[in-house]
């Protein structure tokens, strides 16, 4: 049996784990449950899973569940101490990191230091700190198993001669706007990039499929997650979402991964890896069905070329890139700035920013923080304003 830690219990890949926890009859045992705000559920899931402690950034929020859940033996805890309590206890064999955004970082690291594998989903903290957070793992002798669905596909299809890969092929859907061209991509409203043909996930990353940032991102995660040049990654459109990613070899010969479009069987596999559990969600029916692959349009969907260009460079640039972006898709999901002006504005603030090592923990957090005041800065002001 493994005993597990959940940050971001409430969202869509917590909620998908503990329908993996329940699925596996005994196999996961929930340590701790983590979340921002949302009390409802976070009440339920600990009334169901029973965790030891329940975590809740927002305060009044972690009081809130306090009041309600006083007749369990769950301790509550709030803010970052709570979060890094949460993933060090000595029970814990693996967290997953299923938080949103860069805020992942600093349990992730406390979770390493204290010698837990890491089941992750939490891109944004590989992106931001990839080279620290791969060391922190080696010095503690810790695995990080992907649960991203092509970084679990890679996972699998490496075999154990990685000086044989010649490239790594990550699929991506190519989000809801696949084919559009950037006239038509200036209309695109909120609404509209909220709806991904393939997946249901949480906001943050639904806008980066739209954008295609996601892949960006994931570029950059299969870098530090492989240890692979970015000459050895690259990134093909298939709409149909059932090959999750390819490796090549050598010899020309690719393996693929396949499966349905259900974030339940990469997280599952992270869990029982180096098992496979007799547990399927929903079965792969291939009869009848075709698969299409092209390549991405990098004119339309700028993303990628800027992530092999943030990633080359290294040091601090990533993590810039990755911090502009979230408060991007905030401020597109607010409605303060159009769909185009993600891109426009990611690119004026990677330009900026003069670039680190990404050797410290406080380095990453300083650039970090830079490139979400400047951005922030950016759109009050109106974009080429300033
Ligand atoms: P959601 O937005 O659905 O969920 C985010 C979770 O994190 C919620 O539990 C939320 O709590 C919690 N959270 C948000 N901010 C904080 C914070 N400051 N402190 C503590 N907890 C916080 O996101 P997803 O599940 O879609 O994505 C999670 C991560 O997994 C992302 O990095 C994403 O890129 C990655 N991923 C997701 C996939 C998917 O299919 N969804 C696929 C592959 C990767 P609350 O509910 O209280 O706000
Ligand atoms: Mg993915």
């Amino acid at each position: 049996m493994k005993t597990i830690s959940i940050l971001g219990a409430t969202g869509s890949i917590g909620t998908q784990t503990l329908e993996v926890v329940r699925a596996s009859a005994g196999e996961l045992k929930v340590h701790s449950l983590a979340a921002y705000s949302n009390v409802d559920l976070l009440e339920k899931q600990v009334r169901e899973f029973k965790p030891e402690i329940a975590i809740l950034m927002d305060i009044g929020s972690a009081q809130e569940l306090k009041k309600r859940i006083n007749d369990l033996p769950v301790k509550v805890l709030t803010g970052m101490d709570g979060l890094v309590e949460a993933v060090v206890a000595n029970n814990i064999d693996t967290v997953v990191t299923a938080v949103s955004g860069r805020i992942g970082l600093e349990p992730t690291l406390a979770a390493l230091k204290a010698k837990k594998n890491i089941a992750l989903a939490n891109k944004e903290t590989l992106v931001a700190a990839g080279e620290l957070v791969m060391k922190t793992a080696k010095d503690n002798g810790c695995s990080i198993i992907p649960v991203d669905s092509e970084h679990s596909a890679v996972f699998q299809c490496l075999d154990d001669k990685k000086s044989l890969v010649k490239k790594i092929i990550l699929t991506a859907s190519g989000g809801p706007f696949l084919g559009w061209k950037r006239s038509k991509l200036s209309k695109v409203t909120k609404e509209m990039a909220l709806k991904h043909p393939n997946w249901a996930m949480g906001a943050k990353i639904t806008i980066d499929s739209a954008t295609m940032m996601n892949k960006a991102l994931e570029v950059i995660e299969a870098k530090f997650l492989f240890g692979m040049d970015y000459d050895e990654i690259s990134v093909l459109i298939h709409p149909q979402s059932i090959v999750h990613s390819m490796v090549e070899y050598i010899d020309g010969s690719v393996i693929a991964q396949m499966g349905v479009p259900d974030m339940r069987l990469p997280i599952q596999y992270a869990l029982s890896y180096p098992e496979r559990w007799p547990i399927c969600f929903e079965q792969l029916e291939l009869a009848g069905k075709t698969l299409t692959f092209i390549q991405p349009d990098e004119e339309a969907f700028p993303s990628i070329r800027l992530a092999y260009k943030c990633g080359k460079k290294g040091g601090t640039l990533p993590a810039v890139m990755n911090a502009s972006n979230e408060i991007c898709v905030h401020a597109f999901l607010a409605g303060r700035i159009e769909y185009l002006e993600m891109y426009e504005l990611i690119q004026q603030v990677c330009g900026e920013h003069e670039v680190l090592a990404a050797d410290s923990l406080e380095k990453i957090i300083a650039a970090d923080l830079w490139a979400r005041e400047r951005s922030e800065e950016i759109i009050t002001v109106g974009l080429n304003k300033v």
